[in-house]
């Protein structure tokens, strides 16, 4: 991941570890999402630096399922999660769930107990908040935080064995109600939850807190490199508490600011939000930050790492532009999509003076960009065309380089033409343009001596063949939603979908599956959708060719 901008700080760290012979050289990080949501853009970041990390120092990575939430969480996101990270291109040594550690945590707490460093609490919710105090102010200490060892250990064993209900009792760390840190006011270690659990079923109706299974987890597994975002920051000395008072293996903890990007939400609450209310179709909405929805729209797994790779490791937090996301993906697809000639917004073309009847195959490129130019394919050409209507106009000035009465324009790949004349239908709509096309002027062997400045993309009418064309926009309106007054969903862009319906792509297209892009020339690239059945071609567009947006954003 070191790039010519040197090593970041994490390299620093783990290459000094490694110099010092910490842990005899050994790496092991960590990924650990939560089974509560498909990941994001933000987690490819996680997963680039945990993995990225590992391979550059000849480590390994766990992928750790942080499951001690059991209502929010299920399998299907389990699912999902690991198919993610496969597709990025990346493969995890061992795949663990916190859940596998509940019977060794469990120990644990009984351990802390029996330390007189932990005690049942049987304070409400709201008692305990109450007491905690505030950053400036010391918290109070819980009328129950005196109980005998042997007290909280009947007590925590009949928490287990289900003698409780949900808020009745809590076991919390006994460390110190007037630390400034907040996180050490005897923070909570189990709660009761009488919930079933995506894995231990119902085995366990307690459940330990992120800060007593993340680090006891870590430790289990011998994590050197416990690599996680900044917010964590203020969690780290309890995580080394727990650690030192359990006495084992001595993970660390280090912080890296998490990746914000502009004009979307990630957090997975919000994106489940999004979800839910139908805002859009799912999780893999094509519109969506998540790794299934940029899959589906067409971004690359290399783009991606690529992406993760330009945004770089900070301990700083900062918003990128979703710019930056949408030039990786244009500097991959330029390399590897062919290009073809589709039509979105038809109207027909009729050359005068080519014989009716007649059809003949011309050569077309593949991909400039591509070695040997990607090989090439044979186009239909013939005297009725479909070209894009706004490639024509009415009263055209003299810098329109496309048509319009008088002027002259190449169709790629084939001729040159001339417009002579138009017709209008009783509404005044334009419905066909009359040309003659230059015999002498065939692309490659071109020996009018004619130049033009125009060359536009058509798609030859008795092969064309029609497909449904789906264009996206930004899904907010605002750079940051989150940050907005009011409920994020207000900021929500009305107009991010734009079906078309019949749009008119050329024949090669017919046999094109899901997982293939191309670039449509002048339109962008685009990737067939998992919505397309053999009589409806569906294809997505995955972005521009260049960035409309803040071309759009100055007009305005
Ligand atoms: P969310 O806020 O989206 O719900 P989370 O942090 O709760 O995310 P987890 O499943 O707990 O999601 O995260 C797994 C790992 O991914 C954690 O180490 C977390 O720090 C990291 N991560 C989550 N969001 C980002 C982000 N935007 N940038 C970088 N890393 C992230
Ligand atoms: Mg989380």
């Amino acid at each position: 991941m070191s790039t010519e901008k040197g090593p970041n700080f994490l390299e620093e760290i783990i290459a000094e570890d490694i110099a010092n012979g910490k842990n005899n050289g050994r790496v092991l990080t960590r990924f650990p999402p939560e089974p509560n949501g498909y990941l994001h853009i933000g987690h490819s970041k996680s997963i680039a630096v945990n993995f990225g990390l590992a391979d550059q120092f000849n480590g390994k990575t766990n992928l750790r399922f942080d499951d001690t939430n059991p209502e929010k969480e299920e399998t299907e996101y389990v699912e999902s999660i690991k198919k993610d990270i496969r597709w990025l291109g990346y493969n995890w040594a061992n795949e663990f769930y916190a859940s596998d550690y509940f019977d060794k945590i469990y120990e644990f707490a009984v351990t802390l107990i029996k330390n007189g460093l932990a005690y049942v609490d049987d304070s409400s919710a709201e008692q305990i908040a109450a007491m905690k105090g505030t950053p400036t102010e010391a918290g109070k200490e819980s009328p129950f935080r005196k109980r005998s060892m042997e007290e909280n250990l009947d007590l925590f064993a009949r928490m287990r064995n289900a003698e409780f209900k949900e808020g009745e009792k809590v076991l919390r760390a006994k460390i110190d109600m007037t630390s400034p840190n907040m996180h050490l006011r005897d923070p909570l270690m189990y709660r009761i939850k009488h919930v079933h659990h995506h894995r231990t079923g119902d085995k366990w109706c307690i459940y330990p807190m992120y800060d007593f299974a993340h680090g006891q987890s870590d430790a289990i597994e011998e994590i050197t490199h416990s690599i996680c975002t900044l917010e964590f920051e203020v969690h780290k000395p309890l995580y080394d508490w727990f650690i030192k008072q359990l006495n084992l293996f001595p993970s660390h903890q280090y912080e890296f600011a998490r990746l914000n990007l502009n004009y979307t939400v990630m957090s997975k609450r919000k994106l489940l939000q999004l979800v839910n209310e139908k805002h859009v179709t799912g999780w893999d909405d094509p519109r969506m930050p998540t790794i299934s929805a940029l899959r589906r729209r067409g971004y690359t797994p290399e783009s991606i790492r690529n992406f993760a790779d330009k945004v770089g490791v900070a301990r700083r937090e900062n918003m990128i532009d979703v710019g930056l996301l949408e030039f990786c993906i244009r500097e991959d697809l330029n390399k590897k999509a062919n290009r073809v000639m589709a039509v979105l917004d038809p109207i027909k073309l009729i050359i005068t003076n080519y014989p009716a009847g007649q059809t003949e195959l011309l050569a077309a490129e593949n991909n400039p960009e591509a070695e040997n130019h990607g090989g090439s394919r044979e186009l239909p050409f013939s005297n009725e065309l479909w070209i894009e209507r706004d490639d024509f106009m009415e009263n055209a000035p003299k810098k329109f380089f496309r048509l319009g009465v008088g002027l002259s324009v190449r169709l790629k790949s084939a001729y040159i033409v001339t417009c002579d004349d138009f017709k209008k239908d009783a509404e005044g709509n334009i419905t066909e343009i009359h040309c003659r096309y230059i015999p002498e002027s065939k692309s490659g062997s071109d020996t009018s001596g004619m130049t033009v400045k125009g060359t536009i993309h058509w798609v030859n009418v008795a092969q064309a063949i029609t497909a449904e064309v789906r264009l996206y926009d930004r899904l907010f309106k605002v750079e940051d939603p989150s940050s907005e007054e009011g409920d994020f969903k207000k900021y929500i862009n009305p107009d991010s979908l734009h079906i078309i319906k019949n749009a008119m792509v050329e024949p090669s297209l017919k046999e094109a599956k899901e997982g293939q892009f191309f670039q449509f020339m002048r339109k962008g690239y685009f990737c067939i959708d998992k919505d397309t059945t053999e009589n409806n071609l569906v294809f997505n567009r995955t972005v521009t060719l260049k960035d409309a947006w803040s071309k759009e954003q100055k007009k305005d």
